[in-house]
This record gives C-alpha cells, structure tokens and sequence, in this order.
C-alpha cells in the first residue's frame, strides 16, 4: 500500500534530524569535527559525499542539513540549503550559476542589496545585466532574445508588491535554455512556490519569515539537487555556511511557518480591507491571490500604502505603538517602515519616481498581534489630533 503523503504542517512538525533517541526536538550539533569511520574518510578525501556525511563543520552537519531539507519541504522542492545569510545565499547563487562574462536578465525591481551584487560583484566579472518587467512575462522575449545564463527576479517585489508571473516566465526560460532564479523572501513558500510553477531555483532570506521570530540572520535555496550542489559548492569555497546554533533556532522557527503565516495573512487582509476605505490612503498595494490565479496560492502577508507626502508618512512611523518602526519583515510582530527613507534609500529620487515608490509609501510587515489591536494603533497613527 503506497503510503499517504503527509501534509507540510504535520511534516515541518514532526522534523528530525534523525530517527535516533527519544527526544521531540531535534539536537543540535556543536561539533567542528567528526570522527571519519571509512565511509567519512572517503568522503572528505574526495569531497564526493561530504553535504550529506559529518567529517568537517563548514561543509555542514545534521543541524544544517535538517534546516535545508526542511526549507525543501516547505518549497516542495527534492533540495534544499541554508546559508549564513539571504546575501550569502543570493551572492552564492549568482556567483555559482553566472560564469564570468555570463549574462543575467534580472526583473526591474529588486532587493537593493542584490542590486549591489549585481552592479559591483558580477559586473566585476565582466557579467552583462539586461531588465524586464516580471509583471508582464512577454517583456522577456525581446531580452533573451541573445543567450543568457540567469534570469533573476523576486516573487513578489519590494515595496509595491507586484507579483511575477512566474509560470510564464518560467516557460520562457526553459524555451531559450536559461535558469531561473527566484527570491521568494516575500512569499515564503505560502503565497508562491516558484518550484512548482517551473523555476530552477528558490531563494530565500530566511531572516525573514522563515524563521520568522527576529531573532536569526539566515538564506537559503531550494530546488533540483544538482544545481543546489553547485551552490553548496560555492558556500563551502567561501565559508559562507550557516551556523549550526543559527540553523537550530531556524528549524524551529520553521515548524510554525504555516500557522503564522496564517494569522499574518488573515491581519494582512483585515488592515488591507480597512487602509482601504481610510481618505487619507492613496493607493494600496496588497497582492491578492484572487487576482493572480496562475502563479499565487495565497493571499500575500506584506502590504503598502501610500500617504500624501513624507511628512505624513514620517508622522505615522513615528506614532505608532502596537508596530514597531523597524527595517526587515516577516516576523511576528507588526513592522512598519518608509522605502525612500530605508530599502530604497540608496535608490536615486528619480528611479524611485520612475517605479512609483513615492515618498509616502509606507510598507507593512503584518505580524500576529491581535488585529483589533493593530487597527486601533493605525488608526491612532494616521489620525488628527496629539
Ligand atoms: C532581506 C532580503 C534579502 C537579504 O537577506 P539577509 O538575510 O538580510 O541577508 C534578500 N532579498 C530580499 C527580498 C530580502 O527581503
């Protein structure tokens, strides 16, 4: 009888490292070293088997290697990864699979800290960098019309949730014989999963709502395990693993992703629905899976809306009490800030203006609180009146 598959929450739940002893939790291994029994030794002697063997702590240990297969469970991926950071993971990534003199065709809007990867390490490496639009997958015919090694671009992009196309872009990469990159940091395997709708790789920073707790600086990819060894491989050359005390705190921030995702989401359509019918909110920019039938599964968790200009969107920041005026996104707690004055700052005014990220744009990490609570704070925030 073939074995029912078991859902994602029950699998990330019950996750370990291995089936030995009695505990729940799963142990965390603190050792850099490994006693080599044949089958290790031969490992480390020809670095065939050392991502799945213990012989050294940079090339990775159960702890590390529960985390990764754990963020393959979660994009439904056969391979998974975590590295010491989602810049260690995109740089990996883009150095790994980009030769030098490569070509990468990237989507317009991007996490500012891959746009420095970009604009200084690969260009370094004499890799070309063309654009599309990953909102409208047609926009890539004209740009892959020469080869291109990579097309990068994010699930759903920062700060004005637009949502790639990922399907249809997908398509076209395998048509023109180009890998596809996905940073689906905004969508955490719940709103997308690029894997599934045919993208090569999945990236993440699991800073975000992976681990979901603000408490773990960490990245990671999945995808086929053929290119996720190229990663891997590049990771082990640079040193950029993650450590195993990090990768523990990450298993277990993952177990819940599913369920805060859940309250994150719901908050998230509740305080869309009400910014919505508010007179002082412009434009609201929440991305509804309703509206993105082919590629996402759910509605998303972050949302923005914009205020009439900096100064009010400064003054909410600054008032409210229950959400925390912070940088980064996907924890628990609620977290507002303003892109021109934080992610986006380092973008000139006019590109910003361009990409309509204008200086009233306020950006929402909706976290678990109680929505009644988060409704009055914003309501406080936006208000008249103190
Ligand atoms: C935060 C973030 C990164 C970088 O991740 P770190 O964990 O901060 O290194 C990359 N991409 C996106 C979309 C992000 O939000």
């Amino acid at each position: 009888m073939e074995e029912r598959r078991r859902g994602l929450t029950t699998t990330l739940v019950h996750a370990r490292a291995d089936a030995q002893g009695a505990g729940l939790a799963p142990p965390l291994e603190r050792s850099t070293t490994f006693r080599l029994d044949a089958q290790a030794e031969e490992a480390l002697a020809t670095r065939a088997d050392v991502d799945r063997i213990d012989t050294y702590g940079r090339f990775g240990c159960t702890t590390t290697r529960l985390a990764g297969a754990m963020v393959a469970a979660v994009e439904g991926a056969p391979a998974g990864l975590v590295l010491s950071s989602g810049m260690a993971a995109v740089h990996g990534v883009l150095t790994a699979l980009v030769p030098p003199g490569g070509r990468v065709v990237a989507g317009g809007v991007l996490y500012g800290g891959t746009e420095e990867v970009l604009a200084r390490d690969l260009s370094a490496r004499g890799v070309e960098v063309s654009r599309f639009d990953a909102a409208d997958p047609g926009s890539l015919e004209g740009a892959l019309e020469r080869p291109a090694d990579l097309v990068w671009c994010e699930a759903i992009s920062n700060p004005l949730m637009q949502v790639a196309e990922v399907g249809a872009i997908a398509q076209r990469c395998q048509a023109h014989g180009a890998l596809l990159a996905v940073d689906a940091t905004f969508a955490a395997g719940m709103a997308m999963q690029p894997w599934s709708l045919g993208a090569d790789l999945v990236v993440h920073s699991a800073t975000k709502f992976l681990n979901g707790h603000s408490d773990v600086t960490a990245g990671a990819v999945a995808g086929a395990a053929r290119i996720v060894a190229e990663v891997y491989a590049c990771m082990t050359r640079v040193g950029s693993n993650l450590d195993p005390g990090a990768a523990w705190l990450l298993t277990r921030g993952i177990k819940t992703l599913p369920l805060r995702w859940a309250a994150m989401r719901d908050n998230a359509r509740v305080l869309a629905g009400w910014l919505a019918r508010r007179p002082e909110v412009r434009a609201l920019h929440y991305p509804r899976a309703e509206e993105h039938g082919d590629c996402m599964r759910d509605d998303g968790a972050m949302l923005a809306f914009e205020l009439g200009d900096a100064a009010a969107a400064r003054r909410f920041v600054d008032r409210v009490a229950v959400a925390a005026h912070a940088t980064s996104l996907g924890g628990i707690e609620t977290l507002v800030s303003v892109p021109a004055r934080s992610s986006h700052s380092t973008m000139s005014a006019e590109r910003r203006a361009h990409l309509g990220i204008t200086d009233g744009v306020v950006r929402v990490s909706v976290g678990i609180e109680d929505v009644e609570d988060l409704v009055a704070d914003f309501e406080r925030a936006l208000g008249g009146g103190q």
